[in-house]
C-alpha cells in the first residue's frame, strides 16, 4: 500500500494532496491538528484546523492569521485527495487528519486521548488503512487513573494545605491542561481558583467559547502583599522556581502531568505533590484505540515510537514502524 505521507525538512508532507500537516517551517498549505506550540508553528500562508483552534492561534501566533475554519467531519478536496478533520480529544478544537486517497485512508492522529475531558469533544474512532498515531506515553507503565479521583486528590491536597495557612500553587501546562483542571472543579460553586496570566488570558478564551470552568481570576486581582493562604493558584511550569513565586512565600507545590507516573520526577523537582493527570492516551488507550482502527500499517511518532512499534509488530502482528524524520520535534505539553 502506498503511504500518501513523506517527511521534508519542512515537516510532514502529503504529496497527492500538496499541503503539509503541523510543519514546523512556513509552507503553502498547513493542516494544523491543534493549538500547542509544537504543532501549530508561525508563518504558514493558509492555515487550515477547527474554528476553536482558530481562536487559540489568533491568541498565540497573530490576530490575522490566515486561516480557514474546517468543521469536525466535512470533506474538502486538497490536490487529489479529500481532507476531513474529527475530534481527538486532547485539547479544545484539536482534530485527527482524515485523508483519502483513490488508493487508502489515511489517519493522523495528533496528539489524543480517551479519557473524559469536558473541555472537549471526545475522539472519535475512524476506520482506516494507515494509522499514524503519537506514543508520548507508549510504555505499559503509564496507566491514568480516572479523572475523578485526581479530582479528589485535588480538593484534599488544597483543603489540607489552607488549613495549615499555605498557598497551593499547581504547575500545569497553560493550554489545556489548566482548563482541564479548571473544568473538573466547575461543579464546585462556593470556590475560585486564581491564574497565573499565561493560564488567565487562554482561560478567557475557552470561557467565551462556552466551556464551563470553576470561577477564576488573575493573581493580579489581589492587591499587593494581600494573603493566598487559602487559595489555589495555576501557573505554567516555566514559572516553577522562577521570581513570579516570591508573592507566595509559604507556599506548597503541585505538578500535574502524565509525566508524575514515574517516581522520581516529582522528586527531582521538589514539588510537594504529583497528579497524573495527562492529554495523552496512556498505554491501554494508545493500544486500544490503534485496534479499534483496523489499521493494516501503524506509523508511530512523537514519544516512544520504537517501543510500541515493536509492541505492535510482535504482539499484535501489525505491520507498523516509526515515521522518523519527526523527531526533531520536542513535545511541548504533557
Ligand atoms: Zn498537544
Ligand atoms: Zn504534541
Amino acid at each position: 500500500m502506498d503511504i500518501p505521507l513523506k517527511v521534508t525538512s519542512q515537516g510532514l508532507y502529503c504529496p497527492p494532496g500538496d499541503f503539509f500537516i503541523d510543519a514546523w517551517k512556513p509552507v503553502p498549505i498547513c493542516v494544523v491538528t491543534h493549538g500547542h506550540g509544537d504543532h501549530a508553528y508561525w508563518g504558514h500562508e493558509q492555515y487550515l484546523c477547527t474554528d476553536h483552534t482558530i481562536a487559540i492561534l489568533k491568541h498565540r501566533i497573530s490576530q490575522d492569521i490566515p486561516a480557514k475554519p474546517l468543521e469536525y467531519g466535512k470533506k474538502i478536496k486538497l490536490g487529489k485527495t479529500w481532507v476531513s478533520l474529527h475530534p481527538a480529544g486532547h485539547i479544545l478544537g484539536s482534530a485527527q487528519i482524515r485523508i483519502e486517497t483513490s488508493q487508502s485512508v489515511t489517519v493522523i492522529s495528533g496528539d489524543y486521548k480517551r479519557a473524559f475531558d469536558s473541555t472537549c469533544l471526545p475522539f472519535e474512532v475512524i476506520e482506516c488503512d494507515i494509522f499514524v498515531t503519537e506514543s508520548t506515553f507508549a510504555l505499559p507503565i503509564y496507566q491514568w487513573p480516572h479523572p475523578d479521583l485526581i479530582k479528589q486528590q485535588l480538593i484534599q491536597w488544597w483543603a489540607k494545605n489552607a488549613s495549615n495557612g499555605h498557598p497551593s500553587i499547581l504547575f500545569c501546562y497553560s493550554l489545556g491542561k489548566a482548563q482541564r483542571l479548571m473544568s473538573l472543579l466547575k461543579d464546585e460553586k462556593d470556590k475560585k481558583v486564581y491564574l497565573h496570566g499565561a493560564v488567565q488570558s487562554i482561560a478567557k478564551i475557552y470561557e467565551n467559547l462556552g466551556i464551563p470552568m470553576v470561577s477564576f481570576a488573575p493573581v493580579s486581582e489581589k492587591e499587593k502583599g494581600a494573603s493566598f493562604s487559602q487559595d489555589l493558584i495555576l501557573a505554567p511550569p516555566s514559572a516553577l522556581g522562577s521570581t513570579w513565586m516570591r508573592r507566595f512565600p509559604t507556599c506548597k507545590t503541585g505538578f500535574a502531568s502524565g509525566w508524575m507516573e514515574v517516581r522520581g520526577t516529582r522528586r527531582r523537582k521538589a514539588l510537594d505533590q504529583g497528579f497524573v493527570f495527562s492529554d495523552h492516551a496512556d498505554w491501554n488507550d494508545l493500544i486500544l484505540t490503534i485496534e479499534q482502527t483496523k489499521a493494516k500499517i501503524v506509523l508511530t511518532t512523537h514519544g516512544n515510537c520504537a517501543t510500541l512499534a515493536r509492541y505492535l509488530r510482535e504482539e499484535k502482528h501489525i505491520d507498523s514502524r516509526e515515521l522518523k524524520g519527526l523527531e526533531i520535534i520536542s513535545e511541548e505539553e504533557d
